[in-house]
């Protein structure tokens, strides 16, 4: 084993957006630590791939959804992190685990809304501190936004305020952890197509047109141009970007 290696945990990695960035991660020679919630079959079949490529990889069960598990979860990582890469640190942590939810103001339930807070603004804010002793001094956080902070769709405003609440948990973090060396940015992707909020951009022509429409290179995104980007805040050459939103969406609603 490279020693020399570094050690990427990203949440939600089974499918999607976090499937992808942990195979082009791996692809520039980082370790994965990938979290999957229900999908086991999935997360097992991503260490696979990347095995198969000469990455390595390993899937921990989390529900981002629930705090209180939180510190198991940090000895989990820190088991795997001696068992299988033989050192006490990662490098990077990508809060990407989320689900989308189309609900308008009028209709939105208190469930839904505490739903979507604690997966997507408490879960990373608390994790990331649980996680916080395991992270090497000068590595990196990436927190996954949206671009419906920016702009707004009817039917997305609890999402999308938890992942305003993301941005600027971004620039706190940023602030407080520079004394480690710790950058922290926010990636914010426009519309993608993977299962999300049911798969809708993927599947459902009259939303794939529209958001090509509305985007200014005329198509929806892929999951290769997120992971790709991913992989490239995270490179040797991004460490000075620190504290910054950077929106991933072939400029969507310009
Ligand atoms: P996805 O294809 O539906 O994948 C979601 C991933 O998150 C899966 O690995 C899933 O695990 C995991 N997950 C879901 N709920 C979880 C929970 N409660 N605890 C832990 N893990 C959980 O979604 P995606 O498109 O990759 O989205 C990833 C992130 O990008 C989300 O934060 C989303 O808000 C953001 N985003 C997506 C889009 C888009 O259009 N796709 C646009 C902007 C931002 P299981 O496989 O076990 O279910």
């Amino acid at each position: 084993m490279n020693m020399n290696r570094k050690i990427a945990l990203i949440t939600g990695a089974s499918r999607g957006l976090g499937k992808n960035a942990a195979l082009h991660l791996s692809a520039q020679g980082v370790s994965i630590i990938g979290t999957y919630n229900s999908n086991k079959a999935e997360a097992d079949a991503v260490v696979q791939e990347i095995e198969s490529r000469g990455g390595q990889a390993a899937m921990l069960q989390l529900d981002v959804g629930n705090s209180t598990a939180f510190a198991r979860f940090a000895e989990k990582v820190a088991e795997v992190l001696q068992s299988k890469f033989k050192t006490d640190r990662f490098d990077f942590l990508i809060n990407n685990a989320g689900i989308g939810l189309h609900v308008a103001i009028a209709e939105t339930t208190e469930s839904q809304f505490d739903q979507l807070m604690n997966i997507h603004l408490k879960g990373p804010f608390f994790l990331t501190q649980k996680l916080l002793p395991l992270i090497a001094d000068g590595g990196r956080i990436l927190n996954v936004s949206s671009g419906l902070a920016r702009f707004s769709f009817p039917g997305q405003a609890a999402y999308a305020m938890m992942k305003g609440g993301v941005e600027v948990m971004t620039r706190y973090m940023a602030k407080e952890f520079g004394a480690r060396r710790i950058s922290v940015n926010t990636i914010a992707p426009g519309a993608i197509a993977t299962d999300f909020g049911g798969g809708a951009v993927r599947d459902t022509k009259e939303i794939n047109d529209h958001v090509a429409s509305v985007t200014a290179l005329g198509r929806a995104g892929l999951p290769d141009d997120i992971g790709g980007a991913i992989a490239m805040l995270l490179s040797e050459g991004s460490g000075w970007v620190n504290a910054q939103r950077i929106e991933v969406s072939g400029g969507m609603c310009l």
